[in-house]
């Protein structure tokens, strides 16, 4: 970028869509790529046209959406050429071949797989129009991401998409430590469902509301208390949670013990703490989930939300000294 700026390019290409052919093996209801005669749908791109055109666009990053890439027998070469000219490959997938073909290419810092996800099932199993398209992306994701592939996830919002459901879509995401590229579906003029795109005024207030959930502070207590998800803490359920013995977490757990085993607390605070003999058994923690760390980002938001705010309140100073300066001046030149 900064090089066309030297140049003083004021069009210049950042990302190559590369579309080695249309064929699909699936058909979402919001897509219009795939709406073609068979004469199209049975192109494909060769290597060497895709490699040229990599080289004659120049983009630093090559997006290999189509159809469905992984269907192309030579996909592999193409991935591996755009590689070997250091360009970033961003291949489109929607998974439904991305364990059977993971072989066909090797992880590098210039490869992700961008894994078609449209939000939580219901919502992905209904948009790809396939029962079970939801479990076969998220194996697939999990495969590649152990095979040491980066994985993105490409999401698509149409209307109807509660903003709890995309929240917790997001939250998912962090979970399987994948990145999100995520936006309202295009409105495709062949895409066979014509009613679900949403407008712009609509992609905001929906996007404002997921945001609102992600904020992470409650408004009320209620709120905490109702919509943190309980489960996914404590020792045995998060990693964060496996060494942790402090105060505020479990003294309230040893008093609700106690009101529920009140002669055996007795006994206790009569013989004192047992200090000999087995311990007590262990809580297992071969199920619980991976920590996240999250602080940075929190600090990172909490930053910006007080510096957006410096910055607003500076604004309203200044304004109001321009106003009574203003003020003064006319009364001044009235006089
Ligand atoms: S959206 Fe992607 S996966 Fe779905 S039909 Fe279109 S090209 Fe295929």
């Amino acid at each position: 970028m900064l090089r066309q700026r030297i140049a003083g390019r004021k069009r210049y290409p950042l990302v190559l869509m590369l579309e080695p052919l249309f064929r699909c093996n699936l058909s979402c209801f919001g897509c219009g790529k795939i709406d073609y005669p068979d004469a199209i749908l049975n192109k494909r791109l060769s290597v060497q046209e895709c490699l040229d055109a990599v080289d004659e666009c120049g983009a630093p990053m090559v997006a290999i959406p189509g159809g469905e890439p992984l269907i192309h027998r030579e996909i592999g070469e193409i991935v591996k050429g755009i590689v070997a000219r250091k360009k970033f490959v961003s291949l489109c997938t929607n998974a439904l071949l991305l364990e059977k073909k993971l072989h066909l290419f090797e992880p590098s810092p210039y490869l992700f797989f961008s894994v078609h996800l449209d939000g939580i099932k219901e919502h992905h199993d209904k948009s790809v129009c396939l029962e079970g398209g939801y479990e076969k992306a998220i194996d697939a994701i999990r495969a590649a991401k152990a095979k040491g592939f980066t994985v993105n996830v490409n999401c698509t919002i149409f209307d109807g998409h509660p903003a709890e459901d995309i929240a917790k879509f997001l939250d998912l995401t962090t979970e399987l430590g994948v990145g999100v590229s995520i936006s309202p579906g295009y409105a495709y003029e062949r895409a066979p469902d014509q009613q679900h795109f949403l407008n712009r005024r609509k992609t905001k207030e929906l996007f404002r509301k997921v945001f609102a959930l992600g904020k992470g502070n409650a408004e009320t207590f209620t709120e905490l208390m109702e919509a943190t998800d309980w489960d996914v803490y404590g020792t045995g359920r998060y990693e964060k949670c496996a060494n942790c013995m402090a105060h505020c977490g479990y003294e309230a757990t040893a008093a609700e013990a106690m009101m529920q085993h009140p002669l055996e607390a007795f006994g206790i605070a009569l013989r004192g703490v047992r200090t000999e003999g087995p311990m007590a058994r262990e809580i297992d923690l071969s199920k619980q989930r991976p920590a996240q760390y999250v602080f940075d980002s929190q600090v990172q938001l909490r930053l910006s939300e007080i510096r957006a705010n410096e910055a607003l309140e500076k604004a309203a100073k200044e304004a109001a000294k321009g106003a009574t300066k203003n003020a003064a001046r006319t009364s001044a030149s009235a006089a």
